[in-house]
């Protein structure tokens, strides 16, 4: 699906094509030409001072013929090689979702010279089918050239679902897929079912977390979600059977405008939170950025990665890259430890999918003790040395 254009009003200005972000209109001799990588976005809209281009309205299109679309797919995401773990929970869910359906569970795994046995370990994770397109082209992410090879893929096998993790790579490029599909996603969610109507129920957490919402894609196809990492339980690995396919993907699929010249690994592997399974955030409770060093030795001992709060953040304490919360990265361990955080909301969305929330404030009346699993009302200066001495002690540690 295209934008409109009014060959009666279009002067030809050319306007729109300079500000079209996909490279989609041409000019010709009489109006302008919209090519396929349209993605509806609609800078070209608001920019022609004509009224010449236009939305196509919403259900104005062909009636999908939604009984076609079937399977559950989800995006298989790698990282240095191999499978990201939460393409193993989605696989754990999708296999649940596809046998309430009755169809397939399909796995998608884009990539250049992958290790040939990660096909495999997708079957052996659940999945029926494996579809694997390898060129040198999509070595390294991009949103361009990973989106149009999903698009077409979808638009050639029509699955009724599509699940990808709500990671930087699956925020990044997943809601381009929907919007080139002019499907629906809900992005985030924390539980999948079917409804009685077959109907992929989608829930994730609504206003600041306050209420739970269920979300359906009745009238397009794939509907489509993002699950957010650590929420869902990958399923054993077991010697399943599957096939592994290579489709065939349009050449124009792998153009792309950007262009990888460097990959620089993080050397901070403190800041991969969304990954750890056990994170120590600290917040303005520490006083002074020189006292993180008490966070850092506990997580140190647990193997933890070290979080923090905006508080702590803005007071220049520690960088960006570790906020937790609304405006920093959400994540979900199987342990939280906030210390002296005081459990703002922007806080406590970043967090609350973790398994066991431990919080450590002076204040009994803090709200981090609202969702806390377990409080511990004490100085933190106290506190923490005194529980990093139990552990060495019972480690038998010096
Ligand atoms: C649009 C917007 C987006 C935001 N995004 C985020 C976000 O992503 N992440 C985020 O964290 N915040 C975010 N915030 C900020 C948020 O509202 C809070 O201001 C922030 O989380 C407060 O950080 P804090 O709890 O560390 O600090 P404070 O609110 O100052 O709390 C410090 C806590 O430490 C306790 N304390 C003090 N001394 C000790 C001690 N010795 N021992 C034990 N406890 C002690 C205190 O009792 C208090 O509860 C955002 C705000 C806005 C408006």
């Amino acid at each position: 699906m295209k934008v409109n254009v009014d060959r009666q009003k279009c002067t030809v200005c050319g306007v729109c094509v300079e500000v079209c972000p996909f490279g989609a209109i041409t000019l010709s001799e009489t109006s302008v030409e919209i090519s396929d990588a349209c993605t509806l976005c609609g800078m070209c809209v608001d920019t022609c001072e004509f009224g010449a281009i236009s939305l196509p309205e919403v259900g104005a299109g062909p009636a999908e013929d939604l009984a076609s679309y079937r399977g559950v797919w989800v995006y298989a995401e790698w990282r240095e090689g191999l499978i990201h773990r939460v393409s193993f929970e989605l696989l754990s869910e999708g296999r649940t979702l596809a046998d309430k359906r009755g169809v397939p569970l399909c796995a998608v795994l884009l990539g250049h010279q992958l290790d040939g046995n990660l096909a495999e370990e997708l079957i052996s994770y659940g999945a029926d089918v494996v579809y694997v397109v390898d060129r040198p082209e999509l070595a390294h992410f991009s949103d361009e050239a990973y989106g149009n090879v999903l698009v077409e893929l979808i638009r050639v096998k029509k699955p009724e679902m599509l699940l990808a993790g709500a990671t930087s790579m699956g925020r990044s490029f997943i809601p381009r897929v929907a919007a080139c599909l002019r499907t629906g996603l809900t992005a985030d969610c924390t539980e999948l079912d079917i409804s009685e109507e077959g109907l992929l129920l989608q829930t994730r957490p609504a206003f600041g977390g306050n209420v739970m919402a269920t979300i359906v894609c009745p009238h397009r196809r794939p509907q489509m979600a993002t699950v957010r990492p650590r929420v869902m339980k990958p399923l054993k690995r077991e010697g399943r059977q599957g096939n592994v396919e290579f489709p065939k993907i349009s050449e124009e699929c792998f153009l792309s405008r950007i262009e990888v010249l460097e990959v620089i690994p993080e050397k901070d592997q403190t800041a991969k939170l969304t990954e750890a399974d056990v994170i120590i955030s600290g917040g303005r409770g520490l006083q002074k950025g020189e006292n993180f060093s008490i966070i850092e030795e506990l997580a140190q001992m647990v193997k933890g990665a070290v979080g923090a709060s905006r508080g702590a953040v803005d007071e220049g304490w520690i960088p960006p890259s570790h906020q937790v919360g609304q405006t920093g990265r959400t994540v979900a361990p199987n342990l939280y430890m906030a210390v002296g955080i005081a459990g703002a909301i922007q806080h406590v969305v970043g967090m609350q999918g973790s398994n066991v929330i431990v919080a450590i404030n002076k204040d009994p009346m803090a709200p981090i003790f609202d969702i806390a699993t377990y409080g511990v009302v004490a100085d933190l200066f106290e506190f923490v040395p005194a529980f990093v001495r139990k552990i060495k002690q019972d480690r038998g540690e010096p």
